[in-house]
């Protein structure tokens, strides 16, 4: 996790934040099914540290309530459903209770950072090397520049294998490591992305005439049927871990909104949480030899 120092300047409320994470990742993008926003905090209070991570899961709130943070912000929503206690009987209400205890506040800022200028796939292309990015599926209410999933062109064509191993590189290492489907040694140059689960732009992709489409959550049938449909060839597919392909927004997402909030004459510490909280721990197989496994 990076370091805190002294913060001296003026300290914004919680309200100030939000502000700053609304002109940033504007809350009107957030889709209808998601909830985005603050979930625990008094508007009023002054944040001085504000720690950024994926998941709002037991392990990253007790780091921000340990580190002394202000403000806990997460990608994903803790409360994405209607709840009807926050009693610590359940492990989200326990969560809520543990902030609100340790006068921790948590903001989620999920769809409505995924789709602008400075969202999640936006990032993962510029960390990817991609150039000429365009949307992947323009936005329904926000500007031309918005959208789910981005596209773009690669400074020169490489292999998929060549380029699987530059994804493998670029995200944080979890277990389950990169999944590739298609020719190893075939080209690839126009790329398509979208941070955490993408099985719903297929036809996006296949739109768009990317070579290679790298997203998180591949299941068997969309993932074989897009194989399929494709008979061997383009798009070919790049499955990642949802955490991993998300949490390269976490780092760049600190500091745009520390430079907006200085920009207000507002001063505040801003860390990255780099704990990995891809649920897997560990991946199995079978001796060498086996089918599939080592070849
Ligand atoms: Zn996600």
């Amino acid at each position: 996790m990076t370091e805190l120092q002294e913060n001296p300047g003026t300290a914004p409320t919680l309200a100030e934040v939000v502000e700053s994470i609304d002109a940033l990742w504007p809350f009107s993008l957030t889709e209808e099914w998601d909830r985005t926003g603050v979930v625990v905090g008094r508007m009023d209070k002054p944040v001085r540290s504000i720690l950024v991570a994926v998941d709002p899961v037991a392990d990253v709130v007790t780091q921000a309530i340990e580190g002394g943070f202000d403000l806990l912000i997460t990608h994903h929503p803790l409360l994405l459903k209607g709840v009807n206690s926050v009693s610590d009987e359940t492990a989200k209400g326990e969560m809520v209770m543990r902030l609100a205890e340790a006068g921790c506040a948590l903001v989620c800022t999920h769809t409505n950072a995924d789709q602008p200028e400075g969202g999640v796939s936006q990032i993962l292309a510029d960390i990817l090397g991609l150039t000429e990015q365009r949307p992947l599926a323009p936005a329904k209410n926000g500007p031309d520049d918005a959208g789910i999933g981005r596209v773009g062109v690669l400074a020169e064509p490489v292999s998929l294998a060549s380029f699987a191993q530059r994804v493998a590189r670029s995200l944080p290492r979890v277990a389950g490591g990169v999944r590739v489907a298609g020719d190893l040694q075939a080209e690839v140059r126009t790329v398509a992305v979208c941070g955490g689960a993408g099985d719903s732009l297929f036809d996006d992709v296949r739109a768009s005439g990317a070579d290679v489409y790298v997203t998180s959550d591949l299941r068997h049938h969309p993932a074989s049927e897009a194989r399929e449909t494709a008979r061997g060839g383009t798009p070919f597919l790049i499955d990642t871990a949802h955490f991993a392909s998300e949490w390269v927004w976490v780092p760049f997402a600190a500091q745009a909104l520390k430079r907006h909030l200085a920009s207000r004459g507002l001063s505040v510490q801003a860390a990255v949480s780099e704990l990995v909280t891809d649920p897997w721990d560990a991946v199995f197989f079978p001796e060498r030899g086996a089918a599939g496994a080592e070849s």
